[in-house]
């Protein structure tokens, strides 16, 4: 039997409707192969990181199952990206969709094309705020608690939108 590994993903986008393509994108990773929700977060809107003469961004995390690889899983999350369209310009720039594998089982990964827990996690009250959302009693490798994260993560503009 394929073993079962629970994995979280995180969800940005500031183009083109981006709470649509947020939507559109967990229709996406509802579909695919071998990834089964099991939870998703509230919308959140966010000032940009990096340059600021962006629109403000929307995100979301989401709880999955899967029997992937996690370089299957980053792979299944680039097509999802490029078929919403992302095209890869300036560093930290606008988006139509980007999808992070925030943290794969209890797994630490160090590969060239692939940083897990993702790297600027604990800065990132995107991140950790609708992450401690699905998963309160989260523990992440290396970083602690999901409750001291974010204790220690100012909410810098973060708001939860629905
Ligand atoms: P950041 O990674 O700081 O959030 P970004 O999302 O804008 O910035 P991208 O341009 O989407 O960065 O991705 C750059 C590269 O990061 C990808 O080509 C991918 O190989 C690599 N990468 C490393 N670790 C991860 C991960 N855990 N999830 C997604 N991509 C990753
Ligand atoms: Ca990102
Ligand atoms: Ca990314």
């Amino acid at each position: 039997m394929t073993p079962s590994i629970v994995a979280y993903i995180g969800l940005g986008s500031n183009l083109n409707d981006p709470s649509a393509q947020i939507k559109h994108a967990r229709t996406a990773l509802q579909s695919a192969e071998k990834i089964i929700e099991t939870r998703f977060s509230s919308l959140y809107s966010s000032p940009p990181m990096g340059p600021k003469n962006q629109p403000d961004y929307i995100n979301a995390v989401m709880a999955i199952v899967t029997s992937l690889l996690p370089t299957e899983l980053l792979h299944s999350l680039q097509t999802i990206e490029n078929a919403q369209g992302r095209i890869r310009g300036e560093h930290w720039g606008s988006r139509t969709l980007d999808l992070d594998l925030l943290l794969y089982d209890h797994c630490q990964i160090n590969l060239p094309d692939l940083i897990v827990p993702h790297k600027g996690l604990q800065e990132r009250a995107f991140v950790l705020y609708p992450l401690q959302e699905i998963a309160p009693e989260l523990s992440i490798p290396a970083l602690g608690s999901i409750d001291d994260l974010v204790a220690s993560c100012p909410l810098a503009g973060l708001k939860k939108q629905s």
